[in-house]
Formats: structure tokens, C-alpha cells, sequence
């Protein structure tokens, strides 16, 4: 073998050892058509497959994983935080408290994790719901939804999914989300890809309510606490 041939051989199996994803910036920020599969979700094809063998095993003991949220486009998140803060501004809040409220829990558009088509949010479809469903509460304390989050803190890994926002005092940004998994082997190199975003300009024609009062320093802070604030294990 030549010196160049070798070369090239060795230059094309680093190329496929080590792929380099390339995600563009509508995709990261939700605003994309992607190729979503699933049954009764919307995720990548691949998280969607490892999603339905993690159901089959949960059901072998008993347990009915179902999916309450999936992908969410852009216009979706935009259209939660407009009904949020509707809300929190007619029950009198201040437009800064209105928008830590809605942050305890939910994204700014363009920010979620859920538009990825990697992230799901989880209960189990055996118990009739009674109103919210994604209560902490309802996942501890012998509440309706504890044994699903027993197995799947034992097991959600073993498909590859992670708890997001787990329960850890340390942990700044989301508050504890014990039914919301993400999707690793998808959503590590996408949020790598999100922290290279220039978040200020991605999110400079932001058109929702209370959008004049994020400046960017608040942006800056949002990306630090919120962005970041995850399982050190999706990073
Ligand atoms: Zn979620």
C-alpha cells in the first residue's frame, strides 16, 4: 500500500470513528419540519424505537408507559408561554414575576429541550388521570405515579433515556421533573450543538408575550442557569 492510499484509508476511518453531526439552527431552535416517528409520541426515529422496547419492558411488570408530551415545535412552546402569561398577568403578577414562573417549569420558545424530538415527558396510562398529571407530588409519597418512577430510575437508562431534571439541590434553572426523559445518544451532540448557538441572535425576533422584558442579560443568565441546568450525565 502506498503512503497516500494508507493515508486516505486512515483519514476515512477517522471520518466514520468520529462523526461530527451538523444540526442547523432552525432545527435546534424548533422551528424545522424533522422526520418524527412514534406510537401515540413524536420523536426521532431512533429515539422512537428505543422508546417502544423501553414500554414493552415496563409493561412486562406491570407498568403502562405512556407519553404526554413529545416534540414541540417552536410555535407550540410560543403559544404554552402566551396562555402562561396571560394568565399569571391577570392574576396580577409583575412581568418579571410573571416570567420566573413560568420558568420554574417551562421554556422560553426556542429554548426547549423538546424540540429536539428527543425529550418525552412520562406517566403511567394505567391510572385514569385527575387533572395535572405532572405533579411532583403524584411521583412520590405512595402517590398514583411512584412505581413508574421507581422503574424507570432503575431501568430508563439501561434504553438510553436520562431524567433531565432530577431531583438535586445543586442543579440551577428547571425545577425537579422526575417524569421528563431525554433521549441520550440523540440529545448529547444536540445540545452540543445548541451551546455553539449565538442565543441573542437566535432568539433576536422573539414575538411573544412579555418578550420586551428579556434583555439580553437575562438571556445570557436564562442560558447559564436553564440551558445548563441539566443531568451532568446528558452533557
Ligand atoms: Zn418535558
Amino acid at each position: 500500500m502506498t503512503r497516500i492510499s494508507f493515508f486516505f484509508m486512515m483519514a476515512s476511518f477517522m471520518s466514520c470513528a468520529q462523526p461530527s453531526p451538523q444540526f442547523e439552527t432552525e432545527q435546534l431552535l424548533g422551528k424545522k419540519e424533522i422526520s418524527l416517528a412514534g406510537n401515540g409520541c413524536q420523536l426521532l426515529p431512533q429515539a422512537a424505537d428505543a422508546f417502544e422496547q423501553m414500554k414493552a419492558a415496563a409493561k412486562k411488570e406491570g407498568i403502562k408507559i405512556k407519553a404526554v408530551s413529545s416534540f414541540r415545535s417552536y410555535q407550540r412552546q410560543r403559544a404554552i408561554w402566551n396562555r402562561k402569561y396571560k394568565a399569571n398577568a391577570k392574576a396580577g403578577l409583575s412581568p418579571q414575576k410573571n416570567i420566573q414562573k413560568i420558568i420554574q417549569y417551562s421554556t422560553i420558545p426556542g429554548t426547549s429541550r423538546h424540540h429536539w424530538g428527543t425529550e418525552i415527558d412520562i406517566v403511567d396510562g394505567a391510572i385514569p388521570p385527575e387533572g395535572d398529571v405532572l405533579l411532583t407530588r403524584k411521583f412520590h409519597n405512595s402517590g398514583p405515579y411512584e412505581p413508574l418512577r421507581k422503574w424507570l430510575e432503575a431501568h430508563a437508562q439501561d434504553y438510553g433515556f436520562i431524567c433531565a431534571y432530577p431531583d438535586d439541590s445543586e442543579r440551577p434553572g428547571f425545577s425537579y421533573e422526575p417524569w421528563h426523559y431525554s433521549y441520550a445518544p440523540l440529545s448529547r451532540p444536540l445540545y452540543k450543538a445548541y451551546l455553539k448557538l449565538d442565543l441573542k441572535e437566535a432568539l433576536s425576533d422573539l414575538d411573544m408575550e412579555g418578550s420586551n422584558h428579556l434583555d439580553q442579560a437575562f438571556l445570557m443568565a436564562y442560558r447559564e442557569s436553564h440551558v445548563k441546568g441539566i443531568n451532568p450525565v446528558l452533557k
